[in-house]
């Protein structure tokens, strides 16, 4: 990597304090699955929840609403019959599983990418050094304490890239490619780092207080700095061949990717209760719908409420910004 294209100490602070929300998936903390992901047909605006009335709210008494014309209003319940029904008649056209599977890809890429170029930017010890101190302001951590805390940042980024490639993998799995690579190899790696990893992340949870007390208190319950120093290194000396690994562009997974429609959500009602695992119903919700919309209507004899309006060709990237 040249100068011009090395990473800066911001970039990379940015990465991994953005971590956290990426591994726990795509949906903000909703209750109600479609929040924010319906709008009014009549005036075409956003709708919103409206939660049942009185003093015990009964969920069910919950509605998807339009505050803006007030003449679309439609029980959660009814609704999430419907979007079962849609979301699983939409995962099982091959059409919108390709075009699933293509923009899953590309964002894999795009991450994969990025907390790549990050892994490489912390080959350098004295970034290692600066993002610890970088990361915990205050705390003050310097010399090899900070190289630790710097270290321990970047071991999230391994994780999330592990999983990442096994997911990419996963879903390019197929016997045509003459892949270098077993995924196996992969996960042994990360077995071989974690082994050694987790007893001390344990430790210094369980000597709870600042980072440098905790540090202070692991060198004391491993026995003095001679033996820190030395499992210290024993440690690095297993993540260097997963990052090593973590590096390389071509995996292969014997296993093909779970499919959405085989997603054991499905199978289960989500009008019965509307307030249950929403995140995962999104989540599918969102790979069903992919750039188009959703608009529900007026409450006709038995005919649906929910219709799918297509993305236009030139739409803002506004749309479903969550999207999987
Ligand atoms: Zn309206």
């Amino acid at each position: 990597m040249t100068r011009d294209t090395e990473l800066t100490l911001n970039q990379v602070t940015e990465v991994i304090r953005a971590l956290p929300r990426r591994r726990s998936g795509t949906a903000p903390d909703v209750t109600y699955l479609a929040d924010g992901l319906l709008w009014c047909a009549l005036c075409g605006a956003r709708l919103t929840v409206e939660p049942a009335e009185g003093w015990y709210a009964d969920p069910h008494g919950a509605a998807y609403a339009c505050a803006e014309c007030g003449r679309t209003r439609a029980r959660v319940t009814t609704v999430h019959q419907e979007l079962r029904e849609l979301v699983r008649r939409r995962l099982a056209d091959p059409a919108v599983i390709v075009r699933w599977r293509s923009a899953r890809l590309a964002a894999l890429t795009a991450e994969l990418a990025q907390l790549r170029a990050v892994l490489v930017w912390g080959r350098d010890e004295r970034h290692c050094a600066r993002l610890g101190r970088a990361l915990h302001l205050g705390a003050g951590p310097f010399g090899r304490a900070a190289v630790e805390a710097g270290l321990g940042h970047l071991d999230t980024v391994a994780t999330r890239l592990v999983e990442l490639v096994t997911e990419y993998a996963a879903l390019t799995s197929g016997p045509e490619r003459g892949r270098t690579r077993h995924i196996g190899e992969l996960r042994a790696a990360r077995l071989a780092f974690s082994d050694l990893y987790f007893p001390l992340l344990q430790l210094g949870h369980q000597l709870r207080g600042t980072l440098r007390e905790q540090r202070r208190r692991t060198v004391r319950a491993l026995g003095g700095r001679r033996e820190y120093a030395a499992y210290q290194a024993e440690l690095h000396a297993a993540r260097l061949p997963l990052w090593d690994l973590l590096a390389h562009p071509d995996w292969y997974a014997p296993q093909p990717a779970k499919l959405p429609a085989h997603d054991e959500a499905l199978a289960r009602d989500w009008s019965r209760d509307p307030t249950r695992e929403p995140g995962r119903r999104r989540k599918l919700l969102l790979t069903a719908l992919g750039e188009d919309r959703l608009t529900l209507g007026p409450a006709t004899a038995d005919g649906p409420r929910l219709h799918l309006v297509p993305a236009p060709a030139d739409r803002a990237p506004a749309g479903n910004p969550e999207a999987p």
